[in-house]
């Protein structure tokens, strides 16, 4: 096989043992890679119904024959694992050196099963692996943990690696990597820490064999050029996903008082042209070249690195109109490692509560100083905190407010109202993780074409997205970003897969395998909840009840909400199309035409089928 390793490292931290996979060309051709990888492993390897914080659940990092390769933003891997969160399959992509390491060091991906006795991180170069002590950097913030491994590995060492939100399993903690690059908003973190393992250092000095160096080479640069091109690039290599803010303020989609509203008064106060004014400096994953993390020095004089989520979800979400504000929250979550989507979420979702009397805590919209001491609460799992960082499906069933716990499967909603936006609403409702826009990141199209219509456009466009945002690049693996933001077309990618593997591959097939994901990621699902007695509905593909029964009361859309009957319908449909029964549940003849038959034999077992 040219442009795979074709070796997976597999870690046992009880056993303090090791082996390598070389695996056959049937997993490469059926998942590609990345996502595809760990879906399949997940399936085969975790048993089923594990506790997702016990040594049985598996970690997963997963690389893609892409990864690292010369080309657009390809130095990006995925962790993955059976998510505490949610307690389904779990995912997130992290750009970062440890993508391009780990396959320098001679893998496509990592599996780590068991649980150390005491603190540890797993040492990875050129095909040799060990254990080291973590017992001293355990308690330590991401960014310190960052350099003392620098300091004893190298700048050149790639690492993923987890701080005290890890360590003390908050079920949104996530793998942070270069002080700031954070991915794994599942609980990916937790598991981690629930394995005693502090980080994963690779390094390596060999580059995967690929079927046509030249070619390669020479496409790669093309792209690179392509890229610069583009009309959209300059504005983007100043603003990045920041000008995101100004565009959901325009159309009314910016999250704001726990996704009440769709406007917030101070927006200008926190967009990309705030943000423009205060920008220090600005960082990027490896082999990109329209790095997107825009940092600015916050309150305390600190780097923060901003994004759109970041900002929205400690921002406009909480009623915060200061940006170097925001940029502290931003900062001291990285430094704890947790995810930001979450940890506004939950303080929103707190902030609510209060103002409804249904917690005896006073916590106003704008004040910051009670969001940074939940904030901490919540790493340090205290109080109000404790049962915050349990994640929202958890904490509203003890607290109640369950109709504004903006979640779905336990995930929380990432940063777009979606009052008057019901495809966007959809693909936070059928995203494999949860509610998360990395999917079908479909509301620029939707505001383009008919914000207010249930259409059977609109489900079919949630599903070509999905087939390519988390298909094609989740499995490659890398960035949708040049695609999303400036137009890179989908081709080059292809190319650079043929260049890199020598198939003559086209869109259709990798199309093919992102169905075939999605119906294993689905089938995985309902096994874990059959398994574990959840049981398995279409209800858990409904947005929060908030959007349905409280429309918004401000701004040009004032009025606005999703109409329930005609949202089911687009999920019908959307079931139809993905070849799933009225419960969201794939049937026989769908998994034996994707190759998924002994998936269809293991699902019997756990709830009945329909043909
Ligand atoms: S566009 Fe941004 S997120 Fe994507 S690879 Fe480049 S720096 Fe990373």
């Amino acid at each position: 096989m040219k442009g795979w390793t074709g070796k997976i490292l597999w870690v046992d931290l009880s056993r303090k043992s090791f082996s390598v996979q070389s695996y056959d060309a049937k997993l490469a051709l059926d998942y590609v890679g990345g996502r595809g990888f760990a879906a399949r492993i997940l399936w085969d390897h975790a048993p089923a119904g594990v506790d997702p914080l016990s040594p049985e659940n598996l970690l997963i990092v997963a690389a893609g024959p892409l990864t690292g390769l010369p080309g657009p933003s390809t130095g990006k891997l995925v962790v993955a694992s059976k998510s505490p969160l949610t307690h389904g399959y779990g995912d997130g992509n992290i750009g970062t050196r440890a993508a391009v390491e780990m396959r320098k060091a001679g893998y496509d991906a990592v599996v780590v099963r068991g649980r150390a006795e005491k603190p540890v991180y797993l040492y990875v170069e050129d095909g040799k692996a060990e254990l080291l002590s973590a017992e001293e950097l355990w308690g330590l913030d991401t960014f310190t943990t960052q350099r003392r491994l620098e300091e004893v590995h190298g700048r050149e060492a790639g690492i993923l690696l987890i701080g005290p939100a890890g360590e003390r399993k908050v079920a949104y903690a996530t793998v942070i990597s270069q002080e700031g690059r954070s991915g794994g908003r599942v609980g990916i973190g937790a598991v981690m820490g629930s394995k005693n393992l502090k980080a994963i250092v690779f390094k390596g000095s060999s580059e995967p064999e690929v079927a046509d160096k030249e070619a390669l080479r020479r496409l790669a640069a093309d792209a690179y050029r392509e890229i610069k091109r583009k009309p959209a690039y300059a504005f983007w290599m100043r603003q990045g996903t920041m000008m995101t803010i100004q565009w959901s303020q325009e159309n009314s989609v910016l999250p704001t008082y726990n996704f009440s509203e769709g406007v917030f008064e101070e927006s200008s106060s926190i967009d990309g042209f705030a943000m423009e004014k205060l920008k220090v400096k600005q960082r990027g994953c490896p082999n990109c070249n329209m790095t997107c993390g825009n940092c600015i020095l916050d309150d305390e004089g600190a780097v923060s690195e901003l994004d759109y989520e970041n900002v929205a979800m400690l921002g406009s979400n909480l009623g915060i109109g200061d940006l170097r504000k925001v940029a502290r929250l931003n900062r001291l979550a990285d430094m704890w490692g947790v995810d930001t989507i979450n940890l506004g979420a939950a303080l929103s979702y707190a902030a609510e509560l209060s103002q409804r009397k249904l917690i005896s805590e006073r916590i106003e919209w704008g004040d910051f100083d009670a969001m940074l001491r939940l904030a901490e609460d919540i790493v340090e799992k205290r109080g109000l905190g404790a049962v915050l960082s349990e994640g929202l499906r958890e904490a509203s069933a003890k607290l109640g407010g369950a109709d504004f716990a903006m979640h779905v499967k336990g995930l929380s909603i990432s940063a777009y109202d979606c009052h008057a936006a019901p495809a966007m609403a959809l693909s936070y409702g059928v995203s494999p993780i949860g509610a998360h826009h990395k999917d079908a990141w479909i509301i620029s199209w939707e505001v383009a074409h008919g914000r207010f219509e249930y259409s059977k456009k609109k489900v079919e466009r949630v599903v070509e997205l999905q087939r390519i945002r988390g298909g094609l690049f989740e499995t490659l693996v890398a960035c949708r970003l040049p695609w999303v933001e400036v137009g890179l077309e989908l081709d080059w990618y292809v190319r650079l897969f043929n260049a890199a593997t020598g198939l003559s591959w086209a869109l259709s097939d990798h199309v093919r395998v992102a169905d075939r994901i999605y119906s294993l990621i689905r089938a995985f699902w309902v096994r874990e909840y059959a398994a574990e007695g959840r049981g398995w509905s279409r209800l858990l593909d409904y947005p929060p009840a908030k959007w349905f029964k409280e429309p918004l009361t401000k701004g040009p859309l004032k009025g606005a909400r999703l109409d329930p009957l005609k949202y089911d319908e687009m999920l019908g449909y959307y079931y139809s199309i993905r070849g799933w029964d009225f419960r969201g549940v794939p049937r026989e003849t769908t998994l034996d035409s994707l190759g998924l038959s002994d998936v269809k034999d293991e699902l019997k077992k756990y709830i009945q089928l329909a043909s």
